[in-house]
């Protein structure tokens, strides 16, 4: 690799004594670029069509992994999202009026485009986001399809979906999603609402626009009736007009548990609806009859599976005392095989960080770690020049009262505390304001079936991590948000009753 500095920020050590495995060298094997074609410039897509944004705002959206500009992005204010809305609402009764498996078919439509031009995206997604083009082709690119057929399936069974109760769609809804599963996300928020018969208006995030705009490609492609899908795009400003505007039923956000709260009280008293799915600080524990080199594998997709850039993130590692040496030493020899870089080549396992403002809250937090004590490991590697990059990085000796174990860092940074009893597990594993998620490591059934019921959190993994599917409900207990995605559940946000 040409154009590197050495990288750690911090300064790095060496595993203790952990054997370093003889260093590969990969050929670079990148994606070609040209797969995709990104415009100069994007407007919103309003009614089927790309408009010109009357705010006349715009800015520039940016490849991370090389600070390069991609695009130059609309910046929508109060006129466009009420234009936005005004057509999502105008569009909306003959939505709901379809016959529920033509629904269907245009869902099912969108799924088979997104899986006929994955490519197209998944190079989309790596250059705006800085995610390794192996996790937006092998994950986010399938999930987001499968999401779309999952919900397709539902369309015309809503009333088996809720037996004796009478669904009807709840109207507008107002979207806004973040930039770590930009595509994904869209996904989990446009398949459930348009199958309950729904129209929406949504957002993505600033820094990650480019996917949801190539999606407007897809709806046109799949003839869905022109108001259904309305994209606008903006900062948090944007995401605030659409939160107030008064003939937006209901409001689903994912993001950070601050502007989630922001939300909460923007709507108090306003009768809107709302979903909130938002931060955690997920306890990763594992027992000393667990499976050792399956739990290495599992504690490292946790952290650094999209640069940790993952809500659920199994962000705190708890190792059972007595294999607290075994289990520190196999994950800084795993660690050492991390092959940090390039987004679009294929061999790259940890991408670039999203955004200069997650880099510096990442590398504020990691600072905050070694400061209160904590020591830190990062493996030897080389960071490129350009663009915004975090070595993975662990840090052992961590009380449960410093901030690397309290809040969310978002980021390829794990923290590692140890216990010696479930109870104890338990009792640290809840001592958080989060709740989203939770992984269990042990050959126990028995004991995944207590800690499962103990954890506070909406997902509890067993003997796996990060596994995803739509059929399964995702959400979260106290700052983590309430409201379920996925599965029958997710459905329920979308829908208003009258008895049957
Ligand atoms: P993150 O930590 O993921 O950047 P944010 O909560 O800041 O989380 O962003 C998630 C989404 O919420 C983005 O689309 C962002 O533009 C939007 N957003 C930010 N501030 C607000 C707000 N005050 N009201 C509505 N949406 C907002």
């Amino acid at each position: 690799m040409t154009d590197v500095k050495d990288a750690p920020r911090v300064p790095a050590k060496r595993a203790d004594k952990a054997p370093i495995p003889a260093s590969w060298d990969y050929a670079p094997a990148p994606e070609a670029k040209d797969l995709v074609k990104i415009e100069d410039h994007y407007g919103l897509f309003i009614g089927g069509k790309f408009v010109e944004p009357i705010s006349k705002q715009r800015y520039t959206t940016i490849d991370p992994s090389r600070e390069e500009p991609l695009s130059e992005i609309a910046q929508a204010g109060k006129a466009d999202v009420a234009k936005a809305v005004r057509t999502a609402r105008e569009a909306q009764p003959r939505w709901a009026k379809l016959k529920p498996s033509e629904r269907a078919k245009y869902l099912f439509r969108i799924a088979r485009i997104l899986q006929e031009r994955a490519r197209e995206f998944a190079v989309l997604e790596s250059r705006n986001g800085g995610k390794p083009i192996r996790e937006s082709r092998d994950v986010d690119l399938p999930l987001a399809a499968a999401h779309f057929f999952y919900y397709a399936g539902w369309a015309d069974k809503l009333e088996y979906a809720f037996p004796n109760r009478k669904p009807r769609p709840v109207g507008v809804a107002g979207q806004i999603i973040p930039w770590n599963f930009p595509l994904l996300m869209l996904a989990w928020k446009i398949a459930p609402a348009l199958a309950a018969g729904n129209t929406v208006v949504l957002k993505p995030a600033e820094t990650t626009p480019l996917s949801a705009l190539l999606f407007c490609d897809v709806v046109r492609q799949a003839e869905l009736p022109p108001g259904v899908v309305n994209i606008v795009t903006g900062d948090g400003r944007t995401g605030a007009e659409i939160v107030s505007h008064p003939d937006v039923d209901k409001i689903a956000f994912t993001g950070s548990t601050e502007v989630g709260k922001a939300i909460q009280r923007a709507l108090a008293g306003s009768g809107k609806r709302l979903t909130l799915e938002l931060g955690g600080k997920a306890a990763n524990i594992v027992f000393d009859d667990a499976p050792l080199d399956q739990a290495v594998e599992g504690i490292v997709n946790g952290i650094y599976f999209n640069q940790g850039h993952v809500c659920c993130a199994g962000s705190r590692l708890f190792v059972q005392e007595s294999i607290y040496d075994t289990i520190i030493s196999k994950l800084k020899r795993r660690m050492s095989t991390l092959r940090v870089g390039d987004p679009l080549d294929k061999n790259t396992d940890v991408g670039a960080i999203n955004s200069k403002m997650q880099l510096d809250k990442i590398t504020s937090l990691v600072q905050s770690g070694i400061e209160e004590g904590a020591e830190i490991y990062q493996p030897p590697c080389k960071l490129p020049e350009r663009g915004y990059w975090f070595a993975p990085t662990v840090f052992t000796n961590v009380a449960q009262s410093y901030r690397i174990a309290q809040e969310e860092i978002f980021g390829p940074v794990l923290s590692v505390l140890t216990f010696r009893t479930p109870d104890e597990a338990v009792e640290k594993a809840n001592n958080t304001p989060y709740g989203l998620s939770a992984g269990v490591w042990t050959e126990k059934g028995s004991r995944i079936l207590l800690m499962a019921s103990k954890l506070k959190a909406g997902v509890v993994w067993a003997n796996t991590y990060n596994r995803f599917d739509p059929a399964s409900p995702f959400g979260g207990y106290k700052e983590s948000g309430f409201g379920r995605e996925g599965g029958r559940h997710g459905l329920e946000p979308y829908l208003a009753f009258d008895e049957a």
